[in-house]
């Protein structure tokens, strides 16, 4: 897996995120500072590669979040039932924004 520096690296070099931005627009006021992306031609936006970091951001981000879920379930009280757990991973997916469509079949 590419390593999240990597990814950072390939994000719009105006994007706060970038490691480079301090760097390249720190000195600069921030109202002096273009948007980042919208109407960037820099060689991560050009080529395509600051959108593909972006998903790549959100996807790491939601596997840290469903890994800290999972976590959460693992350590449920021995005395929970299989509705009480159920609820709390509902809960779980609701605060990744995930959608809920998956568990319209009930899993019984
Ligand atoms: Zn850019």
């Amino acid at each position: 897996m590419m390593p999240v520096k990597q990814v950072l690296e390939n994000l719009c070099h105006k994007d706060p995120r970038h490691p480079l931005y301090a760097q390249n627009y720190g000195w600069m006021e921030p109202d002096e500072i273009p948007p980042a992306r919208t109407g960037c031609a820099c060689d991560n936006c050009h080529t395509g590669r600051d959108a593909l970091a972006e998903d790549l951001l959100f996807w790491f981000q939601r596997n840290a979040m469903a890994e800290d879920a999972l976590f959460e379930l693992a350590y449920l009280p021995n005395e929970t039932t299989i509705d009480d757990a159920r609820t709390l991973a509902r809960s779980s997916i609701l605060s990744m924004n995930g959608s809920l469509d998956r568990w319209d079949d009930p899993v019984d």
